[in-house]
């Protein structure tokens, strides 16, 4: 029954509803697929077999009394462990929330599983989705399935590990700055990231409460399609999801995008990006232009990538982000005090202050700290206007690009990573050369825009290359189809690793 985990997410469905599987061989499909390649990728930090199957098995009984089994029912899938789940732990890969049980569940889970969805398990992340690798994490560094002496991306390395490993058959992010879209790039799989307000983000642990989204990794665009109908709608637990109607994203699918103009934004062609990965986008560009789309140049001044003379790169938009994620981080984080939550000291306190202190020194890890330590520092009276003030400004001249873009394009194509997967270690020692690994994704959160991530073949090294498509707010059903039309032009979709063909 392994041959079930190759299956995308929608013909598993299909297979199960039709009575050709059961909800339960696909779980333990997927259970011995974790079995074989877990112990390499590390993609997972619990995962639920006992659970898994007894949902599975429920599933099955509903199906055998003739009652709906939902669009996902029966599929196995994993969830980014910065999510929270009333069964089992959500540690956000943090020491400081190693043992924590969450008292509720995030509305996105609820609605998977009310879609008929079976979790497998909690993915790995770099501790509280801070991060470019996953190297982060407070448990175990993810790999990547495609070279395992490579990162998997991050922060949401463990989701995109898991679905390009065949060890779910779709997964849960959070993208803040990239979280999503770099990992799924990295992967080879297929990413998106809502438009701010599409997702509720009740029960997601908050890092940049203005710009985390919750979303899905696929093994193709249907499959984030239909993954990302089901989680989205408006939430009166969320005050910041919109209560706007959700419209069928697979519908809209293979609607033939009549008159579709496509944008490249002259800025993001330069040599910061690598030579394959500029290749592979052009030869996206002419293979829309095939299908029948025109393409446009535009500019996004303020999402420019600069290189010095030494070929060091800078951005606005990378140095934007980090000041308003960090300020927000440093705010959001500040609830972790081992008194509401987390982990306590075990040594002998004097005063609360101590408490305090020593308990978040041992719990937090380096990146962490520095990212509460340099938010606090911006957020400070005397530097607020200097640093945070400004980063707003910023924020609001980012945006207003991309909605003079969206005058003359229907959406932009454009690079997701500015390189493909990294090695292990390479960037460990540099935070700042971590941040620059999302040069290409950052704005997208600073505007509240969605941006899909999709696969755009393999490099030389055979290392997948990625594709990023964006839209203007609440453009998904466009930015779906115009990523399904990509995918049916060019085959680069549902690509297995070696590790999974072998
Ligand atoms: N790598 C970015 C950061 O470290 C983005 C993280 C994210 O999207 N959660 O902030």
């Amino acid at each position: 029954m392994s041959d079930l985990t190759e299956l995308t997410a929608i013909e598993l469905a299909d297979r199960i509803a039709a009575g050709d599987a059961s909800a339960e061989q696909a779980a333990r499909a997927y259970l011995d697929a974790i079995d074989a390649r877990e112990p390499t990728v590390q993609a997972y930090n619990e995962v639920w077999a006992d659970r898994a199957i007894e949902q599975a098995k429920a599933i099955d009984a509903r199906r055998a009394a003739g009652q709906g089994i939902g669009p996902l029912g029966g599929v196995p899938v994993a969830v980014k462990d910065n999510i929270c789940t009333t069964y089992g732990r959500t540690t956000c890969s943090s020491k400081i929330l190693a043992n924590f049980r969450a008292p509720y569940q995030a509305t996105a889970v609820d609605k998977l599983e009310a879609a008929g969805a079976v979790v497998l398990g909690k993915t790995n992340l770099d501790e509280f989705a801070m991060g470019s690798s996953t190297e982060n994490s407070g448990t175990k560094p993810t790999r990547n399935p495609w070279d395992t002496d490579r990162v998997p991306g991050g922060s949401s390395g463990g989701s995109a590990a898991a679905v390009a490993a065949r060890l779910c058959a779709a997964a849960l992010g959070s993208d803040t700055g990239g979280s999503i879209r770099q990992p799924a790039a990295f992967c080879g799989v297929v990413g998106l990231k809502p438009t701010y307000g599409r997702v509720s983000r009740y029960g997601l642990v908050a890092y940049g409460s203005s710009l985390d989204q919750i979303g899905p990794l696929a093994r193709d665009v249907a499959d984030a399609a239909l993954l990302t109908g089901v989680i989205s709608g408006h939430d009166g637990r969320d005050s910041t999801s919109v209560p706007r109607d959700v419209p069928d994203m697979l519908a809209e699918l293979d609607k033939p995008l009549e008159n579709l103009r496509i944008g490249l934004p002259r800025e993001f062609y330069s040599d910061a990006l690598d030579a394959e990965i500029n290749l592979a986008i052009h030869a996206a560009a002419e293979a829309y232009k095939d299908a029948g789309a025109e393409i446009v140049e535009v500019s996004l001044p303020h999402s420019r990538i600069d290189i010095d003379e030494a070929g060091k790169l800078s951005s606005y938009a990378a140095a934007c982000y980090y000041i308003v994620a960090m300020a927000e981080a440093s705010s959001n984080l500040a609830r972790y005090d081992s008194v509401h939550f987390g982990h306590r000291t075990a040594e002998r306190c004097d005063d609360i202050i101590e408490l305090y202190s020593r308990s978040r020194a041992e719990g937090f890890g380096e990146e962490v700290k520095r990212r509460i330590m340099l938010g606090t520092y911006t957020l400070s009276a005397g530097y607020y206007d200097a640093y945070y003030n400004k980063a707003l400004k910023v924020r609001r001249l980012i945006k207003n690009d991309f909605d003079a873009a969206f005058e003359r394009c229907d959406v932009l194509l454009c690079p997701a990573t500015p390189t493909t997967a990294f090695k292990l270690g390479e960037k460990t020692d540099d935070p700042l050369t971590m941040y620059l690994a999302d040069i290409y994704t950052v704005s997208v959160n600073l505007s509240g825009l969605p941006g899909l991530s999709i696969p755009a073949g393999l490099s030389a090294a055979g290392l997948p290359i990625a594709m990023q498509l964006i839209g203007p707010v609440f453009s998904e059903p466009t930015l779906l189809a115009a990523g399904r039309m990509y995918e049916k032009a060019s085959a680069t979709s549902c690509l297995a690793p070696p590790m999974v063909k072998g």
